[in-house]
Parts: structure tokens; sequence; C-alpha cells
């Protein structure tokens, strides 16, 4: 085993032994906001209040019952566009869903519904990263019991972006991972979902559902990326419940992002995951996309993989973890 070998070792070690003593309140900052939909909202309403607050996935509070009842993603907004795509005639229909027609809507074109998997705050994030990777959530619901009422609270949420960040902050050892990735078995790099300028959009959000995956690189006829489609560019598509835009291709779909996207982030085969954590302390990256020195496309690094990875991967001869 090399030094390099054993100070990887080292580092994954720490940040398990760091997770594992954290909780989810430790990453929630001192003061927040937390904006909960009330599951009589009509969907495109929820829509505009995404765009307004630049968020992308919201808890949804029954009011009726007074329980949680699940968490609102981009996903969800990808099953009322299928749900459309096949029945375009009830648009007027469409038209007054709330959010609470989405389970309806999810069980008519026989898909998963509404993600309701969520974690006490005060459980190790070890345990919340691994709900996540099993459920294969992103961002996952915080909920507690209120003393006096025994009600349900949900407290926030946390994003696998916020726990790989809040990892790179306080675990020094991350500078310990100087494997490269050529060296590591993570991230995708075959049968690769890809699409062109000229695709139309459907085709590349169908391609998001098949493979259950949150973004699609855009690439020109040499296999040059040049740019990277994501399940979030859906809910611009779809602002104000107008289906219409659903018909354009890849490339003008893409055109309707908001000003201050951040643009996409590329990594090579060569970096390491030093780097890579130095990215996500620095930057809101979800996700890195393999390239070679020629912009061509090598594979897809999800947060999950870097997740799953810096979690699970064997730490020796004896498989132990
Ligand atoms: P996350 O769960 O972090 O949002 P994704 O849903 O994008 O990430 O990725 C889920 C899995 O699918 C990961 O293992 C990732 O490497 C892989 N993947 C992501 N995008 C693609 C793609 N366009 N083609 C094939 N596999 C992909």
């Amino acid at each position: 085993m090399t030094v390099v070998d054993r100070e990887q070792i080292e580092g994954l070690r720490a940040i398990r032994a760091f997770l594992k003593v954290r909780t989810s309140y430790d990453v929630l900052p001192l003061s927040y906001r937390l904006i909960v939909f009330d599951t009589a909202l009509l969907v495109k309403k929820s829509l505009n209040i995404l765009i307004q607050c630049g968020i992308v996935s919201a808890p949804l509070w029954d009011s009726k019952t007074s329980t949680f009842a699940g968490l609102l993603t981009v996903s969800d907004y990808i099953n009322v566009i299928q749900y459309y795509w096949q029945n375009p005639d009830a648009l007027a229909q469409i038209d007054q869903f709330k959010l609470n027609s989405l389970r309806e809507v999810e069980r008519a074109i026989g898909v998963n519904t509404i993600e309701t998997v969520s974690i006490h705050p005060l459980r190790p994030l070890y345990e919340a990263c691994t709900r996540m990777l099993q459920s294969r959530a992103r961002r996952i619901p915080l909920v507690d019991v209120d003393d006096e009422t025994q009600r349900e609270m949900v407290v926030s949420l946390v994003t696998q972006y916020r726990i790989l960040k809040f990892v790179s902050v306080n675990v020094k050892e991350t500078q310990m991972l100087k494997k490269p990735l050529r060296d590591l078995h993570v991230g995708s790099y075959t049968n690769l979902a890809i699409a062109h300028m000229e695709t139309p959009v459907m085709d590349v959000i169908h391609m998001l559902v098949k493979k259950n995956i949150s973004c699609v690189p855009i690439l020109d006829s040499q296999g040059t990326v040049l740019n990277v489609f994501e399940a979030v560019d859906v809910i611009a598509l779809i602002k104000g419940g107008d289906y219409e835009k659903l018909n354009l291709s890849a490339g003008k779909a893409l055109e309707l992002r908001s000003e201050d996207f951040p643009g996409i982030y590329t990594c090579t085969i060569n970096d390491r995951l030093d780097t890579i954590f130095d990215t996500i302390r620095k930057s809101r990256v979800h996700r890195l996309i393999i390239i070679d020195e020629a912009k061509q496309l090598k594979g897809v690094l999800s947060l999950s993989d870097i997740l799953d990875y810096t979690l699970n991967s064997s730490l020796g001869d004896d498989g132990s973890q």
C-alpha cells in the first residue's frame, strides 16, 4: 500500500467518524427560512413561488390533518409534465391541479409517489446520508415531534450538497483524499444519457425519468460538452402552468434559465477528491461533468456518487468500512 493509499483511507475514516458524531441540527445555520407548501396550493402557483424564492423543493403540509405530507421535488413536476404529455387534452384539468392531486397523477402514470422519507434532526448525519442513498433522495426533510402537542413539525431539510459542504468546511482530512478519480470507482462512465442542442426537450425529460438521473449533458456532434440540462430546468420551462414550451428543443429550453445560473462544473479523471471537496466548499456544485483535454465527455460525477464513495467504499483488504 502506498502513502497515497494510506492517506486516502485515513481521510475517509475521518469523514465517516465525523458524520457519525454530528447531527442534522449541526448543519443548520443559526437563522434560516423554511418555506412549506400547503397541499391545497395549486401546482402552477407553487411553481411561481419556487421561482420567486429561488428554491427547488419544499416540504408539504396537510392543514386538514396537521401532518407533514412529504417533500415536493422537481420529480413531481416532471410527473405532471408526463401526465400532460400523455393527456394533452386534459390541460384545463391540469390547470386546476392542487399539490394534493399529485398522488393521483403519479398513480395514473404509474411512477413512484412523493418522497416521504424523513429523519429526526438529532439523528447522526451519517444516518441521514445512508437514508438518502438508499432512497435515492437528494434531500431529506427533518421532522421532529412537538413535546406539548405531540404533533409532527418540519424543522428544515438537508441536502446532499449541504452535508458535503459541511464536511469540506469542517473535516481537514478531506485534504488527504489525493487519489485521482481514474484510480477510484466513483462516478458513471458508461451508458451515459446525452443529448444535443436540437434534441426535443421532452426526449431529454424522458431520459431523466427513465434513468432516474438529475442531469443530461448536451454535446455537439463531435462529442464536446456544450451544456447540461438539469432536472431543475423544467421549473422554468412550465412556469405559470404554460406547457407549450415543452415543444422546444433542449438548446432553446436552456435559454430560459435565469440570468444568475452559476454555470456547469467540470473535472477530469486526473482530479482528486481533495480538490473536488475544495470546489464544493467554494461553490454550489450539483455535479461535475468529467471531460478530457479536448472537452469530450468522459463521465458524470454526481453528489450521490461522492457521498456513496465517502461512506461506503472499502477501506482495506478485510473489506471493513
Ligand atoms: P444525484 O443523485 O447526486 O442528483 P444523479 O441523479 O445525477 O445524481 O445521478 C444518479 C446516478 O446516475 C449517479 O451514479 C450518476 O453518476 C449517474 N448519472 C448521472 N447523470 C447521468 C447521465 N447523464 N447518464 C448516465 N448516468 C448518469
